[in-house]
Order: structure tokens, then C-alpha cells, then sequence
């Protein structure tokens, strides 16, 4: 490694680390928890964006104004063990993990892909995906909101990148991996609407587009990439459902938003693993 990467590989994990922390706002405001069910029979809506970012950050429970120094990521929720300053209101676990999440998948990025213009996709999807995952585990939305602006950098990112590289057939590919990858789940929410919400295929937008596009200059290696990770969320979602239905009773609805994006990340990072077998990768 050159004294140049290992310079941005410090200054990314710090700012991954940073954005942790502001994923942690969205977390924390974006859900609106509603007196009973609307229309659609839903717990939760979500707040319009000016909402969550008016104001400076404040306990959600008593208020009190966070100072900079208790905004620190992680080591601040270790100071304070988890605790409000002003009124001893626990805060959620989420947000240590959350910030630490955010740079171990930057990374693990940087290892599987190295350094160039492809990463720009999946390093937008990294804090994007973390915290899809944390709303839809809180509240079991997949949030407009989040989806379909996320959706729309996604696709500019990988024009971006296509483009500087001059490999236009990425686009194709991830093309073919939206399609494999949403097709199903939306005839599974057409066929079963009380099996899965439509947040799912929104979400199977965003991350076949994303996956598509890391399985390379073969487009039917998009198709490929699409089944294993369909396979890998559908296993770790069995694991999460396992574990939500122990913890929150038989009865529990079973956010898969989270092994989605698991799966997802997973296959981005081991496309060149999954691909090279059988001679298909090339990115
Ligand atoms: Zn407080």
C-alpha cells in the first residue's frame, strides 16, 4: 500500500465513521410513531426531511441540547454509557453499531474493489443500506423517503462511473440485476400482499441496480449475481426472522429489509469470488 492510500484509507473510515453519526440522526427522526394505524393499517409514518434536520441535535427525550462533545460516534455513547446527559434516558445501542458499521463496510469495500471510480455506487449504498436497515428493524418501514431519492443518486453514480471508465455494458447489467432481483418479490407482493410489503421491492430496486452493476461486463452474470444474493438474504433472513420471532413473540412481523441489504453488500463484496469460477468477471 503507497502512504497515499493509506492516507485516504484513514480519512475514509473517519468519514464513514462521521456519516455513522448522521445515519443515527435519521434513524432517530425520520420514523413518526402514529397514535393508531392509518389507512393502510400502518404504526409508522415519517417525517418530511426538513423536520429531521431542523434544529440541532437534542435528547428526543428531555430535550436537552446535545453538546459537541457528547456527539463524539461511539466513544461519546461509551462516556456516557448509553445514557442522556441531561436526564438519563437510555440511548438505543443501535447508534455505536450503526458508527461502527458504517466504516468496517468501507473497508471491507476498499479491500474486496480497491481504489477507482466503481466504488462510487456502493459506497453510497453502504450508509444508505445501514440505515434502511435500522428503520426497517425499528419499525418495519422501508421509507419512501429514503428509496426513491437513494435510488435516483444510485443510478447517476453508476452513469458517473460507466462513463469515466468507459463501460457502458454496466448499465445493462445492472439492469438485468434490478429486474431478477425485484421481479420476483414484486409477484410475490402481487400474488401474497400479506406475505411481504411493497417496501421490500422498493428496496429490490435499489440494491439490484446497485449489485447489477458490481457483477460486471457480462450481463447475464447480473442475473447470476441477483439469484445468489436472493439465496443468501433469504437465509439470513430465516436467521433474523428466527431470532425476531424469539424475541418479540409468534405473532411478530419480520422485517427482512435488513438481510436484504446483508445479502446484497455480501455479493457486491464477493462478486469477483462468486463470478471468477466461471469466467464471467470483470469489472
Ligand atoms: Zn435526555
Amino acid at each position: 500500500m503507497s502512504p497515499t492510500e493509506i492516507v485516504l484509507l484513514v480519512f475514509g473510515a473517519l468519514l464513514f465513521l462521521a456519516l455513522g453519526s448522521f445515519c443515527c440522526v435519521i434513524i432517530d427522526r425520520l420514523p413518526l410513531a402514529l397514535d393508531e394505524p392509518n389507512e393502510y393499517g400502518e404504526l409508522w409514518d415519517t417525517r418530511p426531511w426538513g423536520q429531521v434536520f431542523g434544529g440541532n441535535s437534542r435528547c428526543s427525550d428531555c430535550g436537552e441540547p446535545v453538546h459537541f462533545y457528547d456527539n463524539i460516534p461511539v466513544l461519546s455513547w461509551l462516556a456516557l454509557r448509553g445514557k442522556c446527559r441531561g436526564c438519563g434516558e437510555r440511548i438505543p445501542a443501535f447508534h455505536p453499531i450503526v458508527e461502527l458499521v458504517c466504516p468496517a463496510l468501507f473497508l471491507l469495500t476498499i479491500w474486496s474493489i480497491g481504489w477507482g471510480w466503481q466504488l462510487l455506487p456502493v459506497l453510497w449504498l453502504i450508509p444508505v443500506g445501514v440505515t434502511i436497515s435500522a428503520i426497517d428493524l425499528r419499525t418495519l418501514m422501508v421509507p419512501t423517503r429514503i428509496v426513491w431519492p437513494a435510488f435516483a443518486v444510485a443510478v447517476v453514480l453508476t452513469l458517473l462511473a460507466a462513463g469515466l471508465l468507459g463501460n457502458w455494458i454496466w448499465l445493462l447489467t445492472a439492469l438485468i440485476g434490478l429486474v431478477t432481483l425485484a421481479g420476483p418479490l414484486f409477484l410475490i407482493w402481487f400474488a401474497l400482499p400479506a406475505a411481504m410489503g411493497f417496501g421490500d421491492v422498493r428496496l429490490a430496486v435499489l440494491l439490484g441496480w446497485t449489485l447489477g452493476f458490481y457483477a460486471g461486463s457480462e450481463p447475464l452474470a447480473g442475473l447470476f449475481l441477483a439469484l445468489v444474493c436472493l439465496v443468501v438474504s433469504s437465509v439470513v433472513g430465516l436467521v433474523v426472522g428466527i431470532v425476531a420471532l424469539g424475541a418479540r413473540g409468534r405473532k411478530a412481523k419480520v422485517p427482512f429489509g435488513p438481510a436484504f441489504f446483508a445479502g446484497a453488500i455480501f455479493c457486491i463484496l464477493m462478486a469477483p469470488k462468486i463470478l471468477e469460477p466461471f469466467g464471467i468477471y470483470s469489472l
